[in-house]
């Protein structure tokens, strides 16, 4: 998404205000650097469009009493599709303020068919529409998160993890089409970013980058200037095809070799340990015990095991210094969605950053290890449709 000036001052705004129990003008003025006409201007139309709301001025004692301006919660909601484990999602509406509103649980079947994707995605919508007790015609943006490369600016689906043969899909137009307003479109990691910076911790920064080790694969996302970071053709990034080795790389299902994926994720260590252990067939039938069993395995000191994570932290920790090296970005924030995961690789990890970042980047780079909560995926689908709302498309 590219904002001209003053849409992004309008974004920064909202943000500040969220965050806020209320600002006034002079206040906000500061916190963005925008002169008196500019924010006058920037409040005036925020105003107009209802999005925030002035509270009477309250005397304080000394000086004239400030008016506060706030987030008007009720002026637009948004709603949100987050897949879950064994075939459900969780659908959320939140208000302006990112307030979950209505929550819902619903049967996410028939996931490995792209091409009914849309419709079936756009009838849960539906219902969970349908059973809050939001005004529909409040509901102004939908969120749906996908576990693909997506094509975050048109809203398409390149590729499908559960069948890789299918052609690529505009699956946000097509349930746009379905529902009347716009979809926007996002994977996990970015999602999970999108919750940290909204939700979460990061929601000071400006600038950060994130790290994600999911169930089995992995990603990364990174927002920079308070935007998250999409490529020139619109795709969300793949962090975990950034190259690690370039000679006897590892095979990566990309078709390429030596990806990060290949060796940092918990995928790339069951592969390790299985391949070794030779029982593939029973680690690929039950993925998350076999995990709890390689865990166990570490933790008795078995060598194979212990050599698979250690390999994952070297890896992490390369890629990582890589991005620290490149960008700058002067924030690292490691999450994984298995506490034993961080535990077995952090040592490892941070001994190659330590190693491998220019020291005077090293020194100004903050970082962070995490497990990532189960309200962070509805968070961050939340935080997905409402950055659209607060950025001025729809409103
Ligand atoms: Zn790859």
């Amino acid at each position: 998404m590219h904002l001209f000036d003053l849409d992004y001052s309008k974004l920064r705004a909202l943000k500040l205000l969220r965050r806020s129990d209320g600002l006034s003008r002079v206040e906000l003025a500061d916190a963005l650097h925008l002169n008196k006409a500019t924010i006058t201007a920037l409040t005036a139309d925020l105003l107009r469009r209802q999005l925030v709301v002035e509270a009477a001025p309250q005397a304080t004692g000394r000086g004239r009493p400030r008016t506060q301006l706030s987030i008007y919660p009720g002026a637009a909601y948004a709603i949100s599709l987050y897949p879950l484990a064994g075939e459900r999602a969780s659908l959320d509406i939140v208000d302006l303020r990112g307030e979950r509103i209505h929550n819902r649980i619903l049967e996410f079947r028939g996931q490995d068919d792209l091409e009914a994707l849309p419709a079936r995605c756009a009838a849960m919508f539906e219902q969970a529409i349908a059973e809050s007790a939001v005004p529909r015609e409040r509901i102004r943006h939908a969120g749906l998160v996908l576990p693909a490369p997506v094509d975050h600016r048109r809203g398409i689906v390149h590729s499908w993890p559960f069948d890789p043969k299918q052609r690529a899909v505009a699956v946000a137009p097509l349930i746009a089409e379905r529902l009347g307003m716009p979809v926007t479109l996002d994977n996990r990691a970015t999602v999970i970013a999108r919750a940290e910076h909204w939700f979460g911790t990061e929601g000071e920064r400006d600038n950060f980058s994130m790290v994600a080790l999911l169930e089995l694969g992995m990603n990364g996302a990174r927002y920079c200037a308070g935007q998250m970071q999409i490529g020139y053709n619109g795709m969300t990034p793949d962090f975990s095809h950034v190259k690690i080795a370039f000679e006897d790389g590892r095979p990566c299902f990309c078709g390429g070799s030596g990806c990060l994926g290949s060796y940092a994720s918990a995928h790339a260590i069951l592969t390790a340990w299985a391949g070794s252990e030779g029982s593939s067939q029973d680690v690929w039938r039950d993925p998350h015990g076999a995990f709890s069993r390689v865990v166990q395995a570490a933790r008795a000191g078995e060598e194979r095991a212990s050599s698979a994570f250690a390999m994952a932290g070297k890896a992490l920790g390369t890629a990582i210094a890589g991005h620290i090296n490149e960008h700058d970005p002067g924030r690292i924030l490691v999450v994984a969605a298995q506490q034993d995961m961080l535990a077995f690789i952090e040592a490892d990890c941070f001994a190659t950053i330590d190693r491998q970042t220019i020291p005077a980047l090293r020194q100004r780079t903050s970082i962070d290890f995490r497990t990532i909560e189960e309200s962070v995926y509805w968070k961050g689908a939340a935080a997905l449709a409402l950055e659209a709302l607060y950025a001025g498309k729809v409103l």
